[in-house]
């Protein structure tokens, strides 16, 4: 190599380091002085790695996925390992969140920069208060303030918000938040990791496996709507938040178990059935039979759709 390919290279390589040293975002700044003094309740995730270590595995490239609690139980969520530090989607359990702070400082040598809060649900926002306390930004979108403050959830109020898309850079990488509309709650975030091909689509996205019990926290055409958005994007592989990550076909099948399931659901409140009546005539394909948690979920995903149904048409008066 000749001396000036030499200094081109040497002037590449430090443009890189310089690149990978500026992490940024297009968040806004929440003024956490505003909840210095909010009420919380207990955190109802002490004690809960007693029974089930926390995991953190390889993905895909320099994508990991965290785990805590096991069988059905367990939330999941992507971490990006960068020369600057690390980005980790959701927390999962207080005691997980210590646990994969720790660890990804004793793995990679790291510091956790970035925590993004998928939406505001305890279950898997648990532990984020962690990662906050340690100097992490922790990142959400806008309308997740309202219900952590308001349910008084005991974990962190975000630092940095967005509305309908945010970019986060960090070391060389660049990672997009997107919020496409309302789905399961109406703080969902999708969470892009364009140039790995990778999605963390938590709770809204399954892998053959039911929508959780009666779609707690659910708006119908938002989830549509976000699955349609998700069929579009370059991933191959996606985090859903709990069980094993799955594909994209994996979302086109549940999308047409969800339009199947609410236009039964329809056209049988339409011929007048009572609840009673109704939710024994709601047919399921052979594929979704086999889906997992079929049998505990099928008879409250219909009480979930029903509920949506009907607060969501009027009849002849
Ligand atoms: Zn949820």
């Amino acid at each position: 190599m000749n001396l000036f390919k030499k200094t081109l290279f040497a002037a590449f390589g430090l443009s890189l380091s310089l690149a990978a040293t500026a992490a940024s975002d297009t968040g806004v700044t929440v003024d956490q002085s505003k909840y210095a003094n909010r009420q919380v309740l207990p955190d109802f995730t002490a004690g809960m790695c007693d029974n089930a270590a926390p995991t953190l595995v390889h993905l895909k490239d320099n994508l990991y996925r965290h785990t805590n609690g096991a069988g059905l139980a367990v939330h999941s969520g992507i971490v990006m390992i960068t020369k600057e530090g690390a980005l980790v989607v959701d927390g999962g359990a207080t005691c997980a969140s210590e646990w994969l702070n720790a660890e990804i400082k004793r793995r990679f040598n790291v510091p956790v920069k970035y925590v993004v809060l998928t939406h505001a649900h305890a279950d898997h926002m648990a532990g984020s208060q962690v990662f906050q306390k340690a100097g992490a930004t922790i990142v959400a979108n806008k309308r997740a303030i309202e219900p952590i403050v308001g349910e008084k959830i005991p974990y962190a109020i975000p630092n940095r918000v967005f509305d309908k898309d945010m970019t986060i850079s960090l070391g060389g990488e660049t990672v997009k938040l997107h919020h496409v509309s309302p789905s399961h709650s109406d703080s969902m975030t999708m969470v892009l990791f364009p140039r790995q091909k990778a999605l963390q689509c938590t709770d809204v996205c399954q892998n053959k496996t039911m929508p959780y019990n009666d779609f707690l926290d659910f708006y119908y055409p938002g989830w549509i709507a976000t699955l349609d958005w998700i069929l579009d994007q370059d991933v191959d592989i996606i985090d859903i938040g709990h069980y094993t990550p799955a594909t994209k076909a994996d979302q086109a099948a549940l999308r047409n178990y969800m339009v199947d399931l609410h236009q039964q659901v329809l056209d049988l409140s339409r011929a007048g059935q009572s609840w009673d009546q109704l939710y024994r005539n709601v047919k399921f394909s052979p594929e979704v039979q086999k889906w997992t948690n079929f049998n505990n979920m099928k008879t409250l995903n219909i009480m979930g759709m029903y509920r949506w149904v009907n607060n969501h048409r009027r009849g002849m008066w």
